[in-house]
């Protein structure tokens, strides 16, 4: 029987699909280690309580993938109530006990999990790896279903591929994928590869929006996803600005700013306003995610550099 237990928390939303996916898992020695509390909501903390305590089991140790608000806030109650220590990445910003040591071999009970510097949909992401049920825990750099959002200033795609291809070599023995969104991935490396050739299809059909005249991000959004399902465009507007952000650095892409004012369609597309969109209540986690809270003032026009 495996040792790990999905709870998920009753979060559902465009950002989070069907809720925020936290796990419990049996350390031996009568201890859990929670990776992902997600938001404050009681009947999610009493639910992972109770999942541990039916199996006999104390939440000793927290751990979070990452700091967006939609898997930290509950670590803090949860810690009030379990008495856990709470560990993150170092460069995280989210109160805690201590740091999870990067790339070292974390024992809680009879386990060691492995933590794993993840950067990319943010800086201070990890992922955790358990040899015994070759169980990669990768929070919002895969999810278990539909692909994950990478926008600056919080993330960076180059980082964000460095940590794919990583899993793929480094974790090449890993079997199921349990991501932080979506249901747990059984063909762990498939779903790796399926990944890092989805940022790579992505990228080429940039390029070639790029060659066939598409000079703003909103031209290449619209070049690349269509006039379907506008509520994505920014999104993906933040995707193309991660992308560009790369290649500009490498010398692939030349940016020059745009004397004109945006249009009203151009600012709805790269400054969404998220609170009149999805209400304040959202607000704050689809900002989070999309990085939106970096306003682009300016409009810049792309083109190949060579
Ligand atoms: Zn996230």
């Amino acid at each position: 029987m495996s040792r790990i237990a999905l709870v998920r928390a009753p979060n559902p939303s465009a950002m989070t699909l069907t809720g925020t996916n936290s796990y419990v898992i049996d350390a031996g020695g009568g201890e859990a280690v929670v990776v992902d509390p997600g938001p404050v909501i009681e009947r999610h903390l009493d639910a992972l309580v109770a999942n541990a305590r039916e199996r006999a089991l104390r939440i000793t140790t927290i751990l979070l993938t990452h700091g967006h608000p939609d898997h930290a806030p509950g670590a803090a109650p949860l810690k009030a109530r379990t008495g856990a220590r709470v560990l993150a990445h170092p460069f995280s910003d989210v109160p805690r006990d201590g740091d999870a040591i990067l790339d070292a071999d974390l024992r809680v009970g009879d386990l060691s999990l492995r933590i794993v510097d993840a950067p990319g949909h943010t800086f201070e992401h990890i992922a955790i790896y358990e040899p015994h049920e070759r169980a990669l825990f990768t929070g919002d750099v895969i999810l278990g279903e539909g692909t994950v959002v990478i926008a600056p200033p919080g993330g960076a795609m180059r980082p964000y591929q460095a940590t794919l291809r990583r899993f793929a070599t480094e974790f090449a023995q890993a079997e199921r994928i349990y991501g932080g969104h979506g249901p747990v991935v059984d063909d762990a490396q498939a779903k790796i590869a399926e990944y890092i050739a989805h940022r790579q299809a992505r990228e080429a059909e940039l390029l070639d929006a790029l060659r066939g005249g598409a000079q703003t991000i909103p031209e290449l959004v619209l070049a690349i996803y269509g006039t379907a399902r506008p509520i994505l465009w920014p999104a993906m507007a933040r995707q193309m600005l991660a992308y560009l952000i790369a290649l500009a650095q490498e010398g692939t892409v030349a940016a020059h700013a745009l004397a004109r004012e945006m249009t009203a369609e151009e600012t709805a597309i790269l400054n969404p306003s998220w609170a009149s969109i999805v209400g304040a209540e959202h607000a704050p986690l689809v900002e989070a995610e999309l990085g939106t809270m970096l306003q682009l003032d300016t409009l810049y026009a792309y083109r190949l550099a060579r």
